[in-house]
């Protein structure tokens, strides 16, 4: 049987990535070869920068309302080919269907917010700033952008950034994650049924060459990243050494502090789902439970209770709870870091080493861990994987503390039946997306998506209203007549 290759979508046509080498991308629930992504080069970034910029001139000066036309069917085309999305993020990534389909949601709202855009662009205007003279603030598109996508979310992260990019009428270069490419394959294919001009979006399969490319390439105005933190800081100091406009997202390492006087059940449910969902390979999967004052015993024993219900496979099989990890170097990884916790003294409460599970692919069962501290590596690392840690506090004090010594501050809970315990934790909390009583705190398309300190690098967050100071300049006329 042949195995597939990707192309590169530029100037409104496939073409050949001609790459050198290839990245051969694995089902990771079965290890099946499902195609070989090109890693593609310098030469196609240039191609589709240089298409782009070409798009830029007409398509900057299209009315808004046109601009968001195309999108208005790219939208329903999501919505008709959901289920055949979900069910490549399900093959590509491992996420369960139900995981698969929620990402996929998620990215569709992106595309009904960026709709939105003719009101959301306008400016303002106040007459008489000085006798006779009005002022007035525009936004204006600034030329081409490009994303950079993680391996952990193939169809959504894109949504993130080029709806409201082209929307703002900017032009656009989208690279995925050479792990995943076969979501955005799709993604592209719908983007060519939609009647944007051809240079508008276009799409390059790669890896760090491409990243590079991009980042310093004289036509890109502006960079959206996605990814891990040493990455995010890369890409952060590249694009803006070279002139451009960056919002780089990193890595996480999140807290749930559970009080005492929490509804229990619901806040273990809650964990659960933020710690395994997507085998916690997610920015705002729970790391760190941290139990205060008496109810430590109670979250131990109603996780672990949790954690032997659940079931370890392939994601598109009806039942599964947990699927695999992205890859073998992933898992490898992730074991490492299991050893590491025993070695430095963690109570093991749950081994996943010893679940049930599928003889082939990429699989590990959750694993809890009791009594962790921050200086220990499980305690103190991004992990990405479906471990979680009990770090137990005495006080609400200890445990804002704890998240508080964190760098890489994405999101943070509490679960609480106290408004004063809410609000103290929203107050001092340094984590940027905050949840209380909820357990994954992920801001929809019209809020700003980020975290702080080590996790965010840039001012402006992904999507909401932020992304209109993002991919436009704000430019002030005083007139007098
Ligand atoms: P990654 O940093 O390895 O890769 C991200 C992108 O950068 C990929 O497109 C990859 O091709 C490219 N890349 C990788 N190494 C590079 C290098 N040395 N130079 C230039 N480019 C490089 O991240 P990943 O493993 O794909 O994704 C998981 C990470 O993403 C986790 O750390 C997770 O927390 C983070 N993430 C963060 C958010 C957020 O909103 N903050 C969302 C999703 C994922």
């Amino acid at each position: 049987m042949s195995i597939e290759r990707l192309q590169n979508y530029i100037g409104g046509q496939w073409v050949d990535a001609k790459a050198d080498t290839y990245h051969t991308v694995l089902n990771p629930a079965t290890e099946e070869v499902l195609g070989e992504c090109p890693l593609s080069s310098a030469a196609a970034v240039d191609a589709a920068v240089t298409s782009a910029a070409e798009a830029f001139p007409a398509w900057r000066k299209a009315s808004p309302v046109d601009r968001v036309q195309p999108l208005y069917k790219l939208k329903a085309l999501l919505q008709s080919h959901a289920d055949e999305m979900a069910a490549i993020v399900t093959r590509e990534n491992g996420k369960t269907r139900a995981e698969a389909m929620g990402s996929v949601l998620r990215g569709i709202q992106m595309v009904e917010v960026a709709i939105g855009s003719p009101s959301l662009l306008m400016g303002g205007m106040l007459e008489d700033v000085s006798t006779g003279i009005d002022c007035a603030s525009i936004r204006q598109p600034l030329g081409v952008f490009a994303c950079i996508a993680p391996f952990n979310f193939p169809a959504m992260v894109p949504l993130w950034f080029f709806p409201f990019a082209v929307a703002c009428g900017n032009t656009f270069v989208c690279k995925p994650s050479e792990q995943v490419p076969f979501s955005q394959k799709l993604m592209w294919e719908l983007v060519d049924q939609c009647d944007f001009p051809p240079g508008v979006l276009n799409l390059v399969q790669g890896g760090r060459d491409v990243v590079n490319a991009l980042t310093t390439h004289p036509q890109v105005e502006g960079v959206s990243f996605v990814g891990s933190s040493p990455v995010a800081r890369h890409v952060y100091r590249t694009a803006a050494e070279h002139g451009k406009r960056v919002q780089a997202l990193g890595g996480a390492k999140n807290f749930i502090t559970i009080m005492p006087d929490a509804d229990m059940e619901a806040a273990l449910d809650a964990v659960m789902a933020s710690a395994f969902g997507c085998a916690g390979e997610r920015c705002l999967a729970a790391s760190i439970v941290v139990p205060v004052g008496g109810c430590h015993e109670q979250v131990r024993n109603g996780l672990k209770k949790r954690i032997e219900r659940m079931v370890v496979g392939d994601g598109s099989r009806k039942g599964v709870t947990l699927g695999p990890l992205i890859s073998a170097a992933a898992k490898e990884r992730v074991l490492g870091m299991i050893d590491q916790g025993i070695a430095e003294g963690a109570d093991l409460v749950v081994d996943g080493r010893q679940t049930r599970m599928p003889a082939r692919g990429f699989f590990l069962g959750a694993t809890l861990f009791d009594n962790v501290t921050d200086e220990m590596t499980i305690g103190r690392d991004e992990i990405f994987g479906p471990v979680l840690s009990i770090m137990p506090a005495d006080s609400i004090e200890t445990a804002l503390e704890y998240t508080r010594r964190q760098p890489l501050a994405n999101a943070s809970s509490i679960f609480t039946t106290s408004g004063a315990h809410g609000r103290f934790w929203r107050y001092g909390v340094e984590a940027s997306m905050v949840g209380i009583n909820i357990g994954v705190a992920a801001p929809m398309a019209f809020f700003g998506f980020g975290g702080s300190k080590e996790s965010f690098f840039g001012d402006l967050k992904a999507h909401g209203r932020e992304a209109y100071d993002f991919f436009t300049d704000r430019k002030v006329v005083i007139s007098r007549w």
